[in-house]
């Protein structure tokens, strides 16, 4: 009755869209915090299959899960425990993201006790002001790196930075400082593989900085990283749907108030139809009552406040009955709405949207890896 499809030939298509934008550069899919509600074992397979090139994961946990269900690809982990010690990343083959002289220090000794070469991305930051070394650091930062490669314990693979996509001017700053820090790098006789720095956003709009690497997280879900463009405009096909049915109807009369605090009342006798999602699947609450379901080809407002586990559509006189399919989000151009329609009216983004569904939503996927 409470349904998330999640469609991976979507997500090896907008994986396709953005291999044709990059022009040769290597595309990291990024998979983390479950592949952004997606399913991070399931869409990891089918991208390994497509021949992706990296995988990136915020914490190191993500990444072991990840070699566990037997994913050979390359992964990179950029978000680490304070007492990190970086013993799995050796073990699992992992490679990490370093952000101070104490933590590429941390990576050399477990390395080094290890007997087994870490391979390390530098991170440097360019003025986001979150995670990585500043630029004040960063000439340190590459001295101990280049003593620390020297020892063969670890391998600089990469330099990498992430853009704050406030304005096309801080972002333009920013790539400086990113060329800045990588020339200083190299400079310093620092030697490393590659540089990233752009997600979706930065990829869709600045292709010269998309270097030797970009790391894409919602775009490959077919989802727009921005609030004023529609997927299509990119050629991505949104990947996850989630729908519901009818589960009851009622005719009531005129001024009929419906659910908590009675935010609606009918005009005119009205039927009522009662859907089996709410907040505990993830659907916010405070969507409620901008948000826009589709029954039987109609778009609905949900009448209802948003409760924990259902809501009530107000569907007039038109004939909706038990049973009837109702579609929360996913592919407008199958006739759902879109999850930024609901990000909005959640005054929200689709990120968080796609993310955090869950609850009880039965999942299943069209299209895995290994499958016709
Ligand atoms: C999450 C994340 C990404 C992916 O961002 P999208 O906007 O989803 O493409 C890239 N890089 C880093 C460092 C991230 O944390």
């Amino acid at each position: 009755m409470r349904q998330l499809i999640v469609d991976l030939n979507a997500v090896a298509h907008n994986l396709g869209a953005i291999r044709e934008r990059v022009h040769g550069a290597k595309v990291m899919a990024v998979v983390k915090a479950d592949a952004y509600g997606h399913g991070m074992i399931p869409v990891a397979k089918r991208l390994e299959q497509e021949g992706v090139d990296y995988f990136g994961v915020a914490d190191l946990g993500e990444a072991v899960e990840l070699r566990q269900a037997g994913i050979s690809t390359p992964i990179l982990a950029w978000l680490h425990a304070a007492d990190e010690d970086f013993r799995r990343a050796t073990e699992f083959n992992v490679e990490v993201g370093i952000n101070s002289e104490a933590q590429l220090n941390t990576a050399l000794t477990t390395a080094a006790v290890q007997g087994k070469p870490l391979r390390l991305h530098l991170k440097v930051d360019t003025g986001l002001n979150r995670n990585g070394a500043s630029v004040d650091e960063w000439p340190g930062l590459v001295s101990a790196a280049k003593s620390a490669a020297e020892t063969g314990h670890v391998v600089i693979a990469g330099v990498f930075s992430h853009l704050s996509s406030t304005s096309t001017t801080d972002d333009a700053q920013q790539i400086v400082r990113f060329e800045m820090a990588t020339s200083l790098a190299r400079v310093m006789g620092l030697e490393f593989e590659m540089r990233h720095l752009t997600a979706s956003d930065g990829t869709f709009n600045y292709p010269h900085a998309a270097y030797e690497m970009v790391r894409i997280g919602i775009a490959l879900y077919g989802l727009s990283p921005f609030s004023d463009n529609r997927a299509a405009d990119y050629d991505l096909i949104p990947a996850m749907t989630v729908k519901s049915e009818v589960v009851h109807v009622k005719r009531v009369p005129d001024n009929t108030p419906v659910g908590y605090g009675y935010e609606h009342r009918t005009v005119g006798e009205s039927s009522l139809a009662l859907v089996p999602i709410g907040y505990a699947e993830g659907l916010p609450r405070n969507a409620s009552p901008r948000a826009k379901v589709k029954i039987n080809g109609r778009t609905y407002r949900i009448s209802s406040r948003i409760a924990m586990d259902q809501f009530v559509v107000d569907v007039g006189d038109d004939d909706v009955k038990i049973g009837d399919e109702v579609l929360i989000f996913g592919n407008p151009a199958a006739g759902a709405p879109s999850a930024d329609e609901l990000a909005n009216a959640a005054r929200s983004i689709n990120y968080e949207i796609v993310t955090r569904m869950g609850g009880r939503l039965e999942r299943s996927y069209l299209g895995e890896a290994g499958g016709s």
